[in-house]
């Protein structure tokens, strides 16, 4: 029998310094799963939906199926607990980003986002409804917040607007880069009680009356995904819909802390997936009479793809247990969220250079890896705004205007 330790340098080869031995055998025979589901069910497709546009929902599926947040292996000696543990999430993120960034971006705005603004905005009755659903894929959840007119300065701006009438509330607005906002069932949606002025957050169902989600057309990153541009005309959400604990943007933050370091975790992934499929392309390629991978120039840049990766898993992996410690900081995430998207754009730019010409096509899954890479740097704050967070704590000086 294979022991825990092999099948993980077995699944993870840049993993070079072992992160992944802190993982269980539960954990990691979950994770084997998911990879076998990728590669049978979405391997074969996923091309063909990054060019189309859309997302392969039924192949996807398949990989729902093997149990990534509820599997009971995910829970043992843990058990009531609403989430697997923060590592194997880290590494389910690598497992999914190293496969194809839309899947895991798919993954991060149901498991991440939707499923923390449950999980920490809630109350018992509504986590008790919408969770284990949530968990199971049953419903499809989604994360409303960004706007038309306020991305990085959403704090501030965010202009979608809340009334009051009676037992319900009234929602107007419009959301922008949504993603699944057109097939969500659970549709958080964060707006401004125009009474109180704070945001709040409301959970909008699929099918409500004054809601539409179009797919945002045209785009060069992320193909595979769906991100809508939602508009709200006078959406009835009724008050057992709103997330009590959600009053203000400091409670939106909250929930931001543990989303970036998701991110974080799929930049670390495309990384991954970037140099692994690169480090297949140079083995096999042969110039002048040799392979390429025996040039030192080639090699070279193979070995600052492999130290950039082994960095970021590294990243990943300590923001994860301070996570599951309950250390949790808007900073730590931050700064995880820039190093490794930093990392990750030096990466996906090196793998595609090393693959020269077949590495503009999706043949060798670099270009997939180099054009997604750049909605990562963009999406759960960019790069300039995590950069600012950060030095607002080194300076004590908050320089965002
Ligand atoms: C593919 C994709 C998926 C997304 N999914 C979701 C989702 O599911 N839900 C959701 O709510 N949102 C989502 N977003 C939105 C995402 O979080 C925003 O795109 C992001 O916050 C940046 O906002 P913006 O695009 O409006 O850029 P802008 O805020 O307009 O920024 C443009 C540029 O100006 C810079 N800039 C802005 N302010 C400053 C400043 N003070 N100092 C220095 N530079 C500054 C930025 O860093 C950036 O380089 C998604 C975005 C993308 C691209």
């Amino acid at each position: 029998m294979v022991s825990k330790n092999d099948l993980v340098k077995e699944l993870y080869p840049e993993d070079l310094y072992g992160y992944a031995e802190g993982l269980t055998d539960g954990e990691v025979e979950v994770l084997q799963e998911v990879r076998e589901a990728l590669e049978t069910h979405v391997r074969p497709v996923i091309t063909d939906y990054w060019e189309k546009a859309d997302f392969p929902f039924a192949e996807f599926k398949k990989v729902t199926d093997v149990g990534i947040m509820n599997n009971p292996k995910l829970y043992v000696g843990r058990e009531g607990e609403r989430k697997p543990r923060e590592l194997y999430t880290a590494f389910l993120y690598l497992e999914l980003a190293r496969f194809d960034a839309s899947i895991a971006t798919f993954y991060t705005v149901h498991g991440g986002l939707c499923y923390n603004t449950i999980l920490l905005g809630g109350n018992e009755r509504q986590i008790e409804e919408f969770a284990p659903k949530l968990a199971s894929f049953e419903w499809q959840g989604c994360f409303g917040l960004t706007e038309p007119d306020h991305g990085s300065d959403i704090a501030g701006g965010l202009a979608t607007s809340a009334r009051r009438e009676g037992n319900n509330w009234i929602l107007n607005g419009e959301k922008r880069w949504i993603g699944g906002a057109d097939t969500a069932d659970v549709i958080p949606i964060f707006a401004r009680d125009v009474e109180d002025n704070r945001i709040k957050c409301f959970i909008v169902r699929k099918g409500a009356e004054g809601y539409s989600a179009d797919p945002i057309p045209h785009k060069g990153s992320l193909r595979a995904i769906r991100n809508g541009h939602i508009v709200m005309k006078d959406v009835v959400v009724p008050e057992a819909d709103r997330l009590e604990n959600i009053n203000g943007f400091r409670d939106v933050s909250r929930i931001l802390v543990r989303t970036r370091a998701d991110v974080a975790h799929i930049a670390m992934g495309i990384s991954a997936g970037a140099f692994v499929a690169a480090l297949k392309y140079v083995k096999q390629r042969e110039q002048f009479g040799k392979s390429i991978a025996s040039f030192q120039l080639v090699q070279e840049k193979l070995s600052r793809m492999q130290a950039n990766v082994v960095a970021n898993i590294g990243y990943s992996v300590r923001i994860a247990q301070l996570q599951e410690e309950g250390r949790e900081l808007m900073l730590n995430s931050a700064l995880a969220k820039m190093h490794n998207s930093l990392n990750m754009r030096e990466t996906v730019a090196l793998a595609r250079e090393v693959c020269g010409g077949n590495g503009i096509t999706l043949e060798t899954d670099v270009m997939r890896f180099f054009a997604d890479a750049e909605a990562i740097y963009t999406y759960e704050g960019t790069h300039e705004v995590n950069a600012l967070i950060v030095s607002r704590e080194l300076t004590g000086i908050g320089a965002f205007v």
